[in-house]
């Protein structure tokens, strides 16, 4: 659990259990929700009152969102790794996966190709390799592309408060780090060996982040690797401490679920569309003002109705393997992902599903000059 949380994990299990659907009623009716509020909306004697959270959750979402839906790409920089997480295909271990760092150019040339699909907002992705994703490095690569992009965001390493100072000097303002579990001892499991097996450096992440300025702190946990009711506790428990602790800074919640593919990894705890759905709702409702992004792990369907109801933005066109936006095609070279995607398409596709539901496609959602 959180740490922070005085209940243990049977605790809140115990919790769920008991929760009514008179419970579940007046955490609906309520304007202000607390942490019991997210319990009693993700517990069991929710379902039957999805239809009712989908109304409350779409007003939430229209009030701090209106009908726009931000869109951004994820740009893989580099896929070499010291880690060992056992669910990932970028791991030290792993042999089948053709390794590259792109260079500065071949940097350059994904952002373009990126740029011409009118997206505006990069998440810059990387694996951890201290030889050669220093914070230097990625002050660099922020400083090119700050001048393509309006907004840059970060999912590597977590860094040290004066690393993310840096960062934040050299162009980027969000960063996203999933915790994967907040179950320490599964946590250990999943990750037995190199820096990430580091639960607390990187479970205050966020704060650091924070502290040394970032706009946007994004936090998940991987739905899959343990039970997902008390791990979205955890979750609500860290978004309050942040909220408090960094209140200049806006929440980003995800929620990355591994879906089951052949040869891939086999989550111990699987996780269903309608409990990501239940999710989802719950924390619009409980977080209003929060961000909260779809994964492109989700199937189109789902992705373009959720948009209208809880997340503000999504991806479009995703690639996950460095070079995989135009690189590897110059080189005729194959696109061994990180993860297998599910919404395989376009950014033009996932730009007409956005308008054919009435709502508007955001590209640019800051500019420094305001
Ligand atoms: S999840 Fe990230 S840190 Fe872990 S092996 Fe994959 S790339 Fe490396």
């Amino acid at each position: 659990m959180f740490p922070l949380l005085k209940y243990s994990e049977s605790q809140v299990t115990a919790y769920y259990s008991k929760v009514t659907p008179e419970m579940v009623r007046a955490s609906l009716a309520k304007e202000r929700h607390d942490w019991f509020d997210l319990l009693n909306l993700l517990s069991p004697a929710a379902y039957p009152f999805m239809d009712e959270m989908r109304v409350k959750a779409r007003k939430a979402r229209i009030r701090y969102y209106g009908k726009t839906v931000s869109v951004y790409a994820p740009l893989y920089i580099g896929n070499t790794c010291i880690n060992s997480c056992r669910y990932c295909d970028f791991r030290a271990a792993h042999t089948g996966t053709i390794r590259r760092n792109l260079t500065m150019d071949e940097i350059k040339l994904e952002a373009e190709a990126i740029k011409a699909t009118g997206i505006d907002n990069l998440l810059i992705v990387a694996g951890e390799d201290p030889r050669v994703n220093t914070v230097a490095h990625f002050c660099e690569v922020g400083a090119m592309l700050k001048k393509m992009f309006s907004n840059l965001s970060l999912e590597v390493a977590p860094q040290s408060e004066e690393g993310y100072r840096a960062m934040f000097e050299a162009g980027y303002e969000s960063l996203t780090c999933f915790q994967e579990t907040y179950d320490p001892e599964q946590y250990k499991y999943f990750h037995p060996q190199g820096p990430k097996s580091n639960y607390e450096w990187r479970l205050w992440t966020q704060l650091r982040a924070g502290k040394a300025g970032f706009r946007t702190l994004g936090c998940a946990f991987l739905l899959g690797l343990c039970p997902w009711r008390p791990e979205a506790a955890s979750l609500g428990a860290h978004a309050f401490y942040l909220m408090k602790e960094c209140y200049e800074s806006k929440i980003q919640f995800a929620f990355p679920r591994f879906c089951r593919v052949e040869g891939g990894f086999v989550p111990p705890h699987e996780v269903s569309e309608e409990d990501v759905d239940l999710m989802m709702l719950a924390f619009r409702i409980v977080f209003p003002q929060c961000c909260m992004t779809v994964s492109t792990r989700e199937a189109p369907k789902f992705r373009d109705y959720i948009v209208q109801v809880a997340a503000d933005n999504m991806s479009a066109g995703s690639r996950v393997t460095p070079g995989g936006y135009a690189v590897l095609e110059k080189e005729h070279a194959p696109d061994v992902a990180q993860f297998t995607l599910t919404d395989q398409r376009s950014p033009a596709e996932v730009y007409a599903a956005i308008k054919a539901n009435g709502q508007e496609v955001v590209y640019k959602n800051w500019d420094n000059r305001i």
